[in-house]
C-alpha cells in the first residue's frame, strides 16, 4: 500500500477531494492512505505557536522551524522508508507528468504544506528532499497543491485507475494533448460527431485521434512538440496538417 502523508495546520482537510472518485476507492480498497499529521502537535509551548515575524522586519508571519523539523521527523518514522519529503512551494521545481511518474516509484510521499509567508529558510535547507511548485502562481496554502500532486501520483498505481489504456493516451503522458473526445449523442445542438470516429474502421480511427493531438499540440503547445522524438508516421500527419493549412489560406 502506498501512503500519502500531508504535514498541514489544517488536517481536517484530508482526505477532502481525494476521498471521493477513483483515488477515493483505492483508499478504500487499501491500495492507497492519505494520511495528515497536525505540525501543531509538535508545539512546545502554552499557545501552540507555529509562526513568528520574520528576522529583519516586514510583512506577514513564518513558520518556526522547530514544530516542523519534528513533524517531518515523526512523518519519516511513519512513511515507509525511502518517502522524500517534499516541501510544497510556488519556488520549487514545476510539477509535470515526468515528475509525477517518477515520484509514483516511491513507496510513499510526504508532502510538507505552508502557510502564511512560507517557511523558515533552514526548513528548506537541511529538513527536505525535494522543493515543488504547481505553478507560476501563488495560493495561500500547500494543501491545495499537495492534494494536486498526490492525485496526479495516485492515478498512475497500476489499478488506481480502472483501464490502463486510459492512462497510456492522456494528454502529457507521451508529451502530446489529448485528441477530441465525443460522446452520445450523435447530433447536439446542431453540431455532428465526426464522422470517421462511427465508421468502426479502427485503423482509420487511431490515424484520425493522431493527428488530432499533433494538431492541438501544435496550435496550443508547440514546445510540446519540440521536446519530442516525432515517429516517421507522426512527422507524416505534421506535415500534412501544415500543408492543408497552407492550402486553406490560399484558396
Ligand atoms: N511568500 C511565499 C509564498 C507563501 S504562500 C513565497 O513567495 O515563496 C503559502 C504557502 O502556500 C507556501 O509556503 C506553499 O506551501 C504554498 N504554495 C503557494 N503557492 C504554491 C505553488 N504554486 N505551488 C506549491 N505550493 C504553493
Amino acid at each position: 500500500m502506498k501512503r500519502f502523508i500531508m504535514l498541514t495546520l489544517f488536517p481536517e482537510i484530508v482526505p477532502g477531494p481525494l476521498g471521493v472518485g477513483v483515488v477515493g476507492r483505492a483508499i478504500e480498497r487499501g491500495r492507497l492512505s492519505v494520511e495528515a499529521i497536525d505540525i501543531r502537535d509538535f508545539t512546545t509551548d502554552k499557545h501552540r505557536t507555529v509562526d513568528d515575524t520574520p528576522y529583519g522586519g516586514g510583512g506577514g508571519m513564518v513558520m518556526k522551524p522547530e514544530p516542523l523539523s519534528k513533524a517531518i521527523a515523526a512523518a519519516r518514522e511513519a512513511a515507509p522508508p525511502n518517502s522524500p519529503v517534499i516541501l510544497m512551494s510556488p519556488q520549487g521545481e514545476p510539477f509535470t507528468q515526468k515528475i509525477a511518474e517518477e515520484l509514483s516509484e516511491a513507496p510513499g510521499l510526504i508532502a510538507v504544506c505552508g502557510r502564511y509567508e512560507g517557511f523558515d529558510e533552514r526548513i528548506r535547507q537541511h529538513h527536505i528532499d525535494r522543493e515543488i511548485s504547481l505553478g507560476d502562481y501563488v495560493v495561500s496554502g500547500g494543501e491545495l497543491p499537495a492534494m494536486s500532486m498526490f492525485d496526479a501520483v495516485a492515478r498512475l498505481i497500476p489499478e488506481v485507475l480502472g483501464n490502463p489504456e486510459s492512462i497510456q493516451e492522456e494528454s502529457f503522458q507521451q508529451t502530446l494533448l489529448e485528441y477530441p473526445q465525443y460522446t452520445r449523442p450523435a447530433k447536439f445542438e446542431e453540431h455532428d460527431v465526426p464522422s470517421v470516429l462511427m465508421s468502426g474502421n479502427h485503423a482509420k480511427i487511431r490515424q484520425w485521434r493522431l493527428k488530432q493531438s499533433l494538431e492541438r499540440t501544435l496550435d496550443r503547445r508547440p514546445e510540446l512538440l519540440q521536446k519530442r522524438p516525432l515517429t516517421k508516421e507522426e512527422s507524416k500527419l505534421l506535415k500534412e496538417i501544415k500543408r492543408e493549412r497552407k492550402e486553406n489560406k490560399t484558396t
